[in-house]
């Protein structure tokens, strides 16, 4: 199954490039590097700790073999006609990796990257962590490989309805849930709902969340997964016995989840000292000024400029003393090439899959408490969850509803992970793919096998 990411480097041996990589102004051998396409495969990084946490269980064999691979993979071929009238073919995924709990639930994302194993790999990571906050949903991924980025917003809407036209009839209220991920958004899901409604021939809400408010969408969906980061930023502090007060923290990453989880620490108190994003950093020990950022932002479309912090590097800010470091981009951010270099305290993963498993060791051994990704940034899935419930029930909450029931499953969550690691003298990561799996395996159990 995997094999697929080890083409970049399997090129560079086909076409005899140099045997040695910069990195950093580090040189790696082939080896090296061949080792570290490895370490950064999601897939094998998920299948690794999934491993681990089930030996630690015990598992059953089968119900091993049932919950390591995805149930269903599909692969869909999107012809898109361009706005200068040419036509491209774009290649989409959807992986369902289980419906034991529920119906299949999960993101949808564009970027050049999208790649199958990363898709897979992001479907269990939606499966252990719709189980992690107890919510009735399986897992899902979508992924389509293209560049958002240089698409116009007509190309992008013609990609996303025959992708979901492609998908008919796997999605539903019932069958697999879409979401935002990266690069996608509420107009990206209002287009999904839009195409799946006129094919089923009835508005259907529920067929995806992440909506727009005024067609189904929910109050506070947009912020949830910041929300989510910075309830379990206030429980690790106290669980660490450190305060609010004096607690400086780093986010990579200035997307959705990013800059939500900035703003809303800001206005709990914390003191936010470095923000990274993809085209430059900014630092600024006194604490930066995040609405007043998000504004800048907001006019320069860049961090870059901002007059009330300096300019910095973008890997050496990882690296810099703090309290709460928080990768909320992309996966493989800490791996085993910086992680021991890490200064801060607590880990908390707003992206999925942002720390490599050769890097958990080394975290580990430098006594650094990590909140790990299925838990810290649940607050998205969770708060679609209450989308989906309020779209069926077509009753909608107010913020404060929605928020109160957010932050009671979020520090819930926290306390059943960590107790359970406590329990069974596991790392935080282990401790939620146990809860996890155990809770996805007993479903799996009781349902039986249909033959
Ligand atoms: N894409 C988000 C995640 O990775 C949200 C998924 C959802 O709301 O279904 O958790």
């Amino acid at each position: 199954m995997a094999g697929e990411s080890l083409i970049p480097v399997l090129e560079k041996r086909k076409l005899n490039m140099a045997v040695t990589t910069p990195v950093d102004g580090k040189l790696f051998t082939l080896e090296q590097e061949l080792a570290f396409e490895h370490e950064r495969n999601p897939w094998e990084a998920q299948a690794a700790r999934f491993d681990l946490a089930a030996r630690k269980l015990n598992l059953d064999e089968g119900i091993w073999k049932v919950l390591r691979y995805p149930t269903r993979e599909i692969i869909v071929h999107i012809p898109v006609q361009m706005d200068n009238g040419s036509i491209e073919v774009f290649t989409g995924y959807r992986v369902q990796h289980s419906q034991a709990r529920g119906p299949a639930k999960g993101g949808i994302r564009y970027s050049p990257d999208v790649s199958l194993d990363e898709v897979r790999a992001l479907a269990s990571w939606m499966t252990w962590k719709c189980a992690v906050v107890n919510i009735p949903f399986g897992g899902a991924k979508g992924g389509v490989i293209c560049d958002p980025r240089n698409m116009s917003q007509g190309e992008l809407e013609r990609m996303t309805r025959r992708y979901t036209a492609e998908l008919i009839e796997f999605i539903g209220p019932e069958k697999d849930v879409p979401a935002p991920d990266m690069n996608t958004n509420e107009q990206t899901m209002a287009w999904i709902m839009d195409t799946y409604s006129m094919h089923m021939r009835q508005t259907s809400t529920a067929v995806v969340t992440g909506k727009p408010v005024n067609i189904g969408g929910s109050r506070g969906r947009k912020e949830a997964t910041g929300r989510g980061i910075s309830v379990c930023c206030d429980e690790a502090l106290k669980h660490l016995g450190l305060t609010v007060e004096g607690c400086r923290v780093i986010i990579q990453g200035f997307g959705n989840v990013g800059s939500n989880a900035a703003k809303i620490l800001y206005h709990k108190g914390y003191t936010i000292i470095g923000i990274a994003e993809f085209d430059g950093a900014l630092v600024n020990l006194d604490g930066i000024d995040i609405p007043g950022l998000i504004e800048h932002r907001a006019k320069a479309g860049t961090i870059n400029g901002f007059a009330k912090a300096e300019a910095c590097d973008r890997a050496e800010l990882l690296t810099r003393e703090c309290e709460i470091l928080i990768p909320a981009a992309t996966e493989n951010v800490i791996t085993s090439r910086n992680a021991a270099d890490l200064r801060c305290r607590i880990l908390c993963e707003g992206a999925n899959g942002p720390t490599t498993t050769l890097a958990d060791d080394m975290l580990e051994a430098k006594g650094i408490f990590v909140i790990p990704d299925i838990l810290a940034n649940a607050g998205g899935v969770t708060a679609s969850y209450f989308e989906w419930v309020q779209d069926r029930m077509g009753y909608f909450w107010t913020e404060l509803e929605v928020n109160q029931r957010l932050d009671a499953i979020m520090c819930d969550s926290f306390k059943d992970v960590v107790s359970y690691g406590d329990t069974h003298k596991v790392n935080n990561r282990i401790a939620a793919y146990m809860l996890a799996i155990d809770r996805v395996a007993y479903t799996t159990k009781q349902r039986g096998m249909y033959a």
